[in-house]
């Protein structure tokens, strides 16, 4: 991916950056921003929702927000549906990265700027994009887990194969796992695609990777704490759990709780606060016709297949027990309290 996301030290020129808004307003009391989210399943994204509605309150102008429920159609018809009420920008995070791009020519039809929020919307004229360095963390998650595990059977979990996010994730493990599987150090007994994220199916694929291996597995590499407690709930019917490594991402409360009491190895903590307060202040300064604000918060590129996105790019960190405090407790991301609740 590094080819296709590039780190720029300076900004990007305006001229390269999408779309210009053709109404801007300046009064808040006018402006209309739509916020489309494909799931709300993870608990990540009823935070974001309540974010972007806190930051639309502040600000005073209006926030239509629809989740889609996992549906990718649903998604398509609802952002119509926001577009016909009129809006001045949307902010989408797409349930399917691909079918997603029809989207963007809907709205630029009626002039409005499309902002993708977390997850790639591919093959479309899409203006800009605000994502987490996802590449890494999928080189974060598959790094925690050889560092304790350099040797063994591997059971490779991937997220939804629909979400663009769930293949970056892939490249990065794939950048610390090729060399120790080609050296023979690592043999991966099962790779599987989780769609829609599904624990349900984490589950599943690791209990049939466990029976392939006779249980002799060394660490699941799990592309989310939602999957990683599919996991985690196998290995304890085996008697396995805290046996075996297992990944994350998220820093979900579940994730971070496996996490302290030892029976997953690691998360990747995502600061969502500042995603979400990067998206909402561009597509504010969009909504407003400020070009200029927005061009400036632009850091690099992404290509999406059908143009270099100017995007946000906003870092990740590994969580273990031993940075638990000085990352998602310092952060205020979770309370002490909340984390080790469970623990004696
Ligand atoms: C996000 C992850 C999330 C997953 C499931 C991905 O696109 O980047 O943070 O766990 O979707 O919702």
């Amino acid at each position: 991916l590094l080819a296709s996301i590039v780190f720029m030290a300076g900004c990007i020129q305006s001229e390269e950056a999408g779309v210009k808004p053709t109404t801007g307003k300046k009064n808040d009391d006018d402006i209309v921003i739509g916020f489309s989210v494909g799931t709300t399943k993870q608990e990540r994204w009823q935070r974001e929702v309540e974010m972007a509605k806190e930051f639309a309150a502040k600000n005073g102008f209006e926030l239509m927000v629809q989740s889609a429920e996992e549906d990718a159609s649903k998604q398509v018809k609802q952002v119509e549906n926001l577009i016909t009420k009129g809006m001045d920008v949307l902010l989408i995070s797409a349930q399917d990265s691909e079918s997603a791009g029809a989207v963007v020519d809907v709205a630029h039809e009626a002039g409005v700027p499309v902002v993708a929020y977390d997850r790639l919307v591919k093959n479309g004229d899409l203006d800009y994009y605000v994502t987490f360095d996802t590449e890494k963390v999928g080189e974060l998650q598959a790094k925690s887990l050889v560092e304790q595990y350099p040797k063994g059977n591997y059971i490779w979990l991937l997220g939804g194969p629909e979400d663009f996010n769930a293949h970056l994730i892939k490249q990065g493990h794939e950048k610390v796992l090729k060399p120790l599987i080609d050296k023979g150090n690592i043999k991966v007994v099962t790779q599987q695609w989780a769609k829609g994220w599904s624990p349900e199916e984490a589950l599943k694929h690791t209990e049939n990777g466990l029976t392939a291996a006779n249980n002799d597995v060394v660490a699941v590499l799990a592309s989310n704490d939602g999957t990683a407690g599919g996991a985690v709930q196998a290995l304890e019917a085996q008697g396995l759990s805290g046996k075996v490594g297992v990944s994350g991402q998220d820093a979900a409360l579940e994730g971070v709780q496996r996490v302290v009491a030892g029976i997953q190895t690691s998360t990747v903590y995502k600061p969502l606060k500042e995603l979400n307060t990067h998206a909402m202040e561009l597509v504010y300064a969009l909504a407003k016709g400020d070009q200029e604000k927005a061009d400036e918060m632009v850091n690099g590129k992404t290509d999406n297949g059908a143009k270099e996105v100017p995007s946000i790019l906003i870092d990740v960190q590994i969580v273990t027990k031993e940075n638990m405090v000085d990352t998602v407790i310092k952060d205020g991301f979770h309370t002490m309290e909340d984390v080790y609740k469970n623990i004696p």
